[in-house]
């Protein structure tokens, strides 16, 4: 497995690759790698003949606020698990490359980034576009691997490369989980054992949502309100949002449909989590 951090040096190993008629997967990621990384990793295989992950805490997706210097980095171990996830290419670039003094470039995706995730956190989609989009300037990939975690990131992504005629195949692959279902997310290991055991709530409101629905309970507000009560009971946790939202465009539902997707934000103590399901059985994303 290669370690590439020059942006040319990046560039040009897709080109030569592209050149030869190869296929490049491509999995954005900020590392501190656990199995829902891993498993993206692997999942990109199936795509293309090479699989490049890019390893890239991107300060511009982060509020002042937020926990970006805290943000969990282990490079050496974050490589060796890709290593032994069948990835060709780790692309790790430095800050300063990305973002040299007189930058002044971002991409906006207006509506979609707005509310949900982007109502508590001005500007954090709009530094996840334009990271994604230079990332995709630079490895040039065939097809890109996201997880279904970040739902509304992937509709911001997906509606950034209709709107630019962007050729790139955005899959999406689905939550994973601890055995326990707590989505798995680089921001757990900031839970102290009780706030762990809260942040269960999350995974419990979508299972009691689903079965909500499969009693015949199809009113948004009556499923809502049953799950803030739901959250709300433990008092370590703070609701965010809880939303029913159509999965193509993120626009809230009144009545639940096949293509509703239950999408929660919750902060625990100093940590944020967010979680989503599909209330009535269907694909991914
Ligand atoms: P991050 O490093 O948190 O930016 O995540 C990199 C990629 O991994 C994104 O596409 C995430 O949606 C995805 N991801 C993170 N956690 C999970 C999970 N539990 N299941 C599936 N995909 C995930």
């Amino acid at each position: 497995m290669k370690i590439l951090r020059g942006l040319s040096e990046m560039s040009a190993w897709s080109c030569e690759r592209s050149a030869s008629g190869k296929t490049i997967a491509l999995v954005p990621t900020m590392g501190c790698f656990h199995e829902g990384h891993l498993s993206l990793m692997r999942h990109a295989r199936r795509f293309a003949d090479y699989v490049v992950v890019t390893l890239f805490v991107n300060p511009l997706q982060f509020g002042p606020r937020e926990d970006f210097a805290r943000y969990p980095r282990d490079f050496d171990r974050d490589a060796a698990l890709a290593a032994a996830n069948g990835v060709d290419v780790v692309f790790a670039p430095d800050p300063a490359d990305m973002y040299p003094p007189g930058y002044q470039t971002h991409i906006t995706v207006d509506q979609l980034s707005q509310g949900l995730c982007g109502r508590n956190r001005p500007g954090h989609f709009s530094g996840v576009t334009t990271v994604v989009a230079k990332l995709f300037h630079i490895v040039r990939p065939n097809v890109a691997v996201f997880g279904s975690k970040d739902f509304q990131q992937l509709a911001v992504i997906r509606r950034m490369l209709e709107d630019l005629n962007w050729d790139i195949k955005i899959i999406a692959h689905p939550v994973v989980r601890e055995a326990d279902g707590l989505a798995m997310s680089s921001r757990n290991i900031y839970l102290s054992a009780a706030e762990r055991s809260s942040a269960l709530c999350l995974s419990r409101a979508i299972k009691h949502a689903r079965q909500l629905v499969g009693q015949g309970l199809r009113e948004a507000t009556t499923i809502l309100s049953e799950l803030r009560d739901l959250i709300a009971a433990d008092q370590a946790v703070q609701i965010e949002y809880v939303n029913v939202v159509d999965r193509f465009n993120l626009s809230d539902q009144a009545v639940v449909d096949q293509d509703s997707v239950l999408l929660l934000a919750v902060r625990i103590g100093h940590t944020r989590l967010i979680d989503n399901g599909r209330l009535i059985e269907g694909e991914v994303g």
